[in-house]
C-alpha cells in the first residue's frame, strides 16, 4: 500500500503494474514498479536495464522494506547522506529500474499469520530452487524441507511470472536481494566456481570496491555456489545499490537464465540455515 501510494505520488517517475498467474489451482500476484526519470522514456532501449527483486523468500521481511525506501529515495522523497544529488541523477537518466518489492506475496502472507521462519510459497516450494539450471540437484546439505523445487522447474507461477518478466525486460544487471547472511554473491549460483572472462572479473573488482568502500570488508565474496556468511544493514545496502548504479556503465551480468540472481545483498531475521 506504501508503495502503491508512493507510485501515485510520482506519476512522472514511477509507473506500477501489476502481473498474475494460475496453475492447478493455485495462484500469484505480483507488483512491478518501473522507475525511470522521464516515464515516457522507459521503454527506451538505449537505457540501461537493471532489475531488482525483494522479498522472494516470505520470511526475509527486511528486503521489502528496503525497497520502500530504495524507491523513496529514487522519488526524491528520501535522501541519502553524503550524496551528490545532482551526480546521481545524471546517472539515473541513464536507466530504467524495475523493482519487485515482493516477489512471493503468499508466503510473506503465512509469516505475517504466525509462521516466522516460513521461507517457501504459498504451497511450499522454494523459489529460490524452481528454476531451471541443475533443478532437483541435491547439494550435501539440502533440506527437503526448506528446499522443496517443485514439482518440476518453473512450475510454479511466482517463476513463471519474473521469467517472463526477466525474458521481456531483458536486464543488464540483475540483483535479487535477500537477508540473514554478509554476502555479495555473484554467478554462479549452481557450482562453486565464478564464470571466466573480463565481465566476471569486472563483476569481482565491482564487488570488491563496494565492500571496502561501503562495508568496512565485512562481506565475503564469492559465487553464490560457494556458500557465505555474515551480516548487513540495509543502509549499507543502499549505499552499495546507488554504487551499482554509478557503475552500471558496464554491461557485465549474464541475466535471465539462472535459478536466483547475479549479486545478492543479505540481511538478518531468521536464524536458519539457508537463506539464498
Ligand atoms: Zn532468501
Amino acid at each position: 500500500e506504501e508503495i502503491e501510494s508512493l507510485v501515485h505520488r510520482h506519476p512522472d517517475k514511477l509507473s506500477m503494474e501489476k502481473i498474475s498467474s494460475k496453475n492447478r489451482g493455485y495462484g500469484a500476484e505480483m507488483t512491478v514498479v518501473t522507475y525511470c526519470q522521464n516515464r515516457k522514456e522507459s521503454d527506451d532501449r538505449s537505457k540501461f536495464r537493471i532489475l531488482l527483486s525483494f522479498g522472494q523468500h516470505g520470511r526475509e521481511l527486511i528486503t521489502t522494506e528496503l525497497a520502500l525506501r530504495l524507491l523513496s529515495i529514487l522519488s526524491e522523497e528520501e535522501f541519502l547522506p553524503n550524496m551528490d544529488r545532482a551526480a546521481l541523477n545524471k546517472t539515473l537518466n541513464k536507466l530504467v529500474i524495475k523493482v519487485v518489492p515482493m516477489e512471493n506475496w503468499n508466503g510473506r502472507k503465512l509469516v505475517e499469520a504466525g509462521e516466522l521462519c516460513e521461507r517457501r510459497n504459498g504451497r511450499g516450494v522454494d523459489l529460490n530452487r524452481n528454476w531451471s539450471v541443475d533443478w532437483g540437484k541435491k547439494e550435501k546439505d539440502y533440506d527437503p524441507y526448506e528446499e522443496n523445487p517443485g514439482t518440476a522447474p518453473f512450475s510454479e507461477p511466482e517463476t513463471q511470472i519474473m521469467r517472463k518478466l526477466s525474458v521481456s525486460f531483458e536486464p543488464h544487471v540483475w540483483v535479487n536481494v535477500h537477508s540473514g547472511m554478509e554476502a555479495l554473491f555473484m554467478p554462479y549460483d549452481h557450482k562453486n566456481i565464478t564464470p571466466v572472462g573480463l565481465p566476471s572479473k569486472m563483476m569481482t573488482s565491482m564487488l570488491e570496491v563496494m565492500n571496502h568502500f561501503h562495508l568496512k570488508d565485512h562481506c565475503i565474496i564469492g559465487s553464490g555456489g560457494g556458500s557465505v556468511g555474515l551480516v548487513l544493514n540495509h543502509i549499507k545496502i543502499l549505499s552499495t545499490l546507488i554504487l551499482l548504479f554509478i557503475w552500471g556503465e558496464f554491461s557485465f551480468v549474464e541475466t535471465k537464465k539462472k535459478r536466483i540472481s547475479n549479486l545478492t545483498f543479505l540481511n538478518s531475521f531468521c536464524s536458519v540455515s539457508t537463506d539464498y
